[in-house]
């Protein structure tokens, strides 16, 4: 639909044309361990707690305040991209997707109705399964009654240390198919409560300031994952290798005494697949070890 201006009109929003930079806007492929693919509905984000202090996400997008016409023109200032509501569900292959890894979708700048937006795409587009995760937990619990949670999303909550662990109550409050904590960067030991929990990435932190991270702590929790059958997943060590020696993060790698843990939630759900012209949605009832 074509708006004044060259604008075009996408869900009753206005949206300018904007060229296109692959590196950036092309999500349909993640590096990150425990996904497949990104979609960054909200880019831009301010700081929360101690895990925030060496955002990604933030250095990567302020590489580029300033420069005319680029998607991080404005650097990691809030921005809703309603242009790219949509996405989902013009990738037709089913994928794990990681919704917004360059900002946090319940930061307090988002209105509720763009959120509501995020979870109506998200179930319209339920042969991909999504993973939400944030640091805004309460925000979550708060509006959890508001939102539809099909199958295919996934919720989680950021743990780095036994200070936040309270957003783990609150994850508890939300009815999702799967709850996920994310404990990176782990910056301190966690005594977790695990009930209504069904998966835990543990990692530490990567980059030019990263914080070592103890190999007793990550093996602590995965003990607790162990006594609770929660599957562990340990996705790395971060710039710190398991003895605290700075090596990087490709030589630090992810092997937790000599061996991977890719734990994952095993789930029962209809497999949905995408819709093609011409040919009908086959829906087959099975085990899917997402
Ligand atoms: S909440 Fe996430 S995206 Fe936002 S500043 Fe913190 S680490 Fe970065």
């Amino acid at each position: 639909m074509r708006g004044v201006g060259g604008t075009r009109l996408e869900r009753g929003v206005a949206v300018r044309p904007q060229r296109i930079y692959p590196d950036v806007e092309m999500a349909e492929r993640s590096s990150i361990e425990w996904t497949e693919a990104t979609w960054n509905p909200v880019t831009g984000c301010s700081k929360v707690s101690p895990g925030c202090a060496h955002c990604y996400a933030e250095a990567f997008a302020e590489r580029f305040r300033g420069v005319p016409g680029h998607p991080y023109e404005r650097g990691f200032d809030l921005q809703l991209r309603p242009d790219r509501l949509e996405q989902p569900l013009k990738w037709t292959q089913a994928r794990m997707i990681f919704v917004n890894s360059m900002s946090d979708l319940f930061h307090e700048d988002v209105p509720d109705e763009f959120i509501e937006s995020v979870f109506s795409v998200m179930a319209e587009a339920d042969w991909h399964t999504f993973q939400v995760l944030t640091k805004r937990s309460e925000r979550v619990a708060q509006l959890a009654s508001r939102l539809s949670w099909p199958d295919n999303v996934w919720m989680g909550v950021s743990v780095e240390n036994q200070r936040w662990t309270c957003r783990v109550d609150h994850l508890r409050e939300v009815p999702a198919k799967v709850r996920f904590l994310s404990c990176e960067p782990l910056l301190g030991p966690l005594r977790l409560d695990l009930q209504g929990i069904d998966w835990v990435i543990v990692g530490g932190e990567s980059g030019a300031h990263a914080r070592p991270m103890k190999a007793d702590w990550v093996r602590e929790i995965r003990q607790q994952c162990q006594e609770r059958r929660v599957p562990f997943f340990f996705k790395q060590w971060g710039a710190h290798n398991e003895i605290g020696q700075r090596v990087g993060k490709h030589r630090a790698g992810r092997l937790l005494d000599r061996r991977i843990w890719s734990g994952l939630p095993v789930i029962t759900r209809t497999e949905v697949t995408a819709p093609t012209p011409g040919s009908p949605r086959r829906r087959v009832v099975g085990i899917r070890l997402a």
